[in-house]
């Protein structure tokens, strides 16, 4: 499986996990609040015209029944009966007038209540001729027959509306529900493509990885947050893979360093065995200062290794003093004078004392590896300076060599375990833990390391290490004086 990237820098951002959920839910609750409103909306027109086609029922019965009041009461012949009908009539026509909706409607009911009384009034009146009484019963008649027509009408009106609002209920249910089962299965192929198949490739990854195949890489797609996962899992292995190569290239170099002192001492003992032939003083002198070497060789590397296991366990123990960190320098200068006369050694520290708070070993052990490497790193005749400096708050510690330098995508690097760069990795002798060492030793006393390096010209480490602002009693008072600028 290839590691790269299936989505080029050119393309779009893929879409975040986060945001697509965020977004579906929105829309989701959107559509929720929109379908429930229109259904409210809906039921409350439906309730109203429902309400409407009721009343312009009881309407078009109230004005039937005005009607056969009507014509019972032109056969009436009892004066209590007729009494009652038209009581009964009024009665009808009040309650019609109290369901009027319409202008017209209310026009023809004051018409036909005007009509009703004028043929009550002429049934009444002993001058009125049996023709006038008919023709007046008659005119009533024909003006309740409108109402009822108008009523109808607006019955019909209102379910035929009844019907529109119920045929848009229908579209906006059905049209929500095949929303929702379309933005869902959307979603859901989303998910299955964005979601579970970079979790499924990356457990799988992950699976073979941990079987041994330190090639296995997740193919970075999917959602943002998954394919930013793949990516950290590949930039995991990747580095567990560097590290297991650099593991296996440092047993390869611990062999190789550990072989050529034990092939010099090797060498030293089948002289000292020649039978019969004593060597000379000279001989014996030699002999010894190259197995002095050699033991010491050996013991750095195997204190390095110690050194790392200990860090390794968290394990690293600091015993705090109160140092001036002049003398710190002095004594670890004083140490490579003698080894390394090929180089220019040359100290810069600063006339007053500066303090700090510090493992006096360790800060030392700092220096060593850091002189140690400048001179190996640099050619035999060039100058290397370790220098003091302070401001207010920090101290520095700078080792500078013009030597083959650091590429600027090693600087990083070189403080990883068993990291050794360049072409001279070859041909030095290290294992690639001093660097790794020192910057441990320097966090420990709440200090950072910094490198300025270009290849072939050399390079500066800066060590800055926390100032003690106490002057120490019985220790120099003039330590304020010391305070100047880093650089
Ligand atoms: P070692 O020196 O044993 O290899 P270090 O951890 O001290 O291990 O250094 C790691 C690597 O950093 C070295 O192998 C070397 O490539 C590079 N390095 C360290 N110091 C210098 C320096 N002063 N100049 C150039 N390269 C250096």
């Amino acid at each position: 499986m290839d590691g790269s990237s299936t989505e080029g820098p050119a393309l779009k951002r893929p879409a975040s996990l986060r945001s697509t959920l965020a977004l579906a839910t929105v829309f989701g609750a959107v559509l929720a609040v929109l379908v429930s409103g229109a259904v409210v909306a809906l039921t409350s027109i439906l309730h109203h015209t429902t309400i409407r086609t009721g009343n312009a029922l009881r309407s078009v019965r109230l004005t039937e029944g005005a009607e056969i009041d009507l014509l019972l009461h032109g056969r009436a012949l009892d004066p209590i009966i007729t009494r009652d009908i038209e009581g009964d009539l009024r009665t009808r026509l009040r309650e019609a007038r109290r369901l009027v909706v319409s202008e017209e409607e209310a026009r023809v009911l004051t018409e036909a209540e005007g009509k009703v009384e004028a043929y009550i009034a002429a049934s009444h009146d002993p001058d009125s001729s049996p023709q006038d009484r008919t023709a007046r019963q008659q005119d009533a008649y024909e003006v309740l027959e409108r109402l009822i027509a108008i009523n109808i009408a607006q019955s019909s009106a209102a379910q035929r509306e009844a019907a529109r609002w119920s045929t848009l209920g229908s579209v906006i249910g059905f049209g929500g529900g095949a929303l929702v089962i379309v933005v869902s299965g959307a979603l859901l192929v989303w998910v299955r493509g964005r979601a579970f198949a970079p979790i499924f490739s990356l457990a799988e990854a992950m699976e073979r990885f941990a079987g041994g195949d330190f090639e296995a890489r997740a193919p970075e797609h999917g959602a943002r947050e998954l394919s930013a996962m793949c990516a950290r899992f590949n930039e995991m292995a990747s580095a567990l893979t560097a590290q297991r190569e650099a593991r296996i290239a440092f047993l390869g170099g611990v062999a190789h360093d550990l072989r050529n002192p034990l092939s010099a001492l090797r060498m030293a003992v089948g002289i000292l065995r020649l039978d019969g032939r004593r060597p000379s003083e000279e001989q014996l002198r030699r002999m010894a200062e190259k197995i002095d070497r050699q033991i010491t060789r050996m013991e750095r590397m195997l204190g390095d290794f110690l050194e790392v296991a200990r860090i390794e366990a968290g394990q690293l123990e600091i015993r705090s003093e109160v140092h001036d960190a002049r003398t710190l320098v002095e004594e670890v200068v004083s140490l490579f004078e003698g080894a390394s006369q090929e180089h220019q050694l040359t100290v810069r520290l600063p006339d007053v004392p500066l303090y700090l708070d510090c493992d006096p070993l360790r800060i030392e052990q700092v220096l060593i590896n850091l002189v140690s490497n400048a001179i190996k790193y640099s050619p035999a005749g060039s100058p290397v300076e370790v220098a003091l400096e302070a401001n207010e708050a920090e101290l520095e510690l700078r080792v500078t060599d013009r030597g083959v330098g650091i590429a600027e995508h090693d600087r990083e690097r070189i403080f990883e375990p068993f990291r050794r760069v360049g072409l001279s990795q070859q041909t030095i002798p290290g294992v690639g833990l001093g660097l790794f060492v020192v910057r441990k030793i320097v966090e420990a006393h709440h200090g950072r390391i910094e490198l300025e390096s270009a290849r072939g010209r050399g390079s500066t480490f800066r060590v800055f290490l926390p100032r003690r602002l106490a002057v120490p009693e019985g220790l120099s008072s003039s330590f304020e004086d010391t305070a100047r600028p880093l650089h």
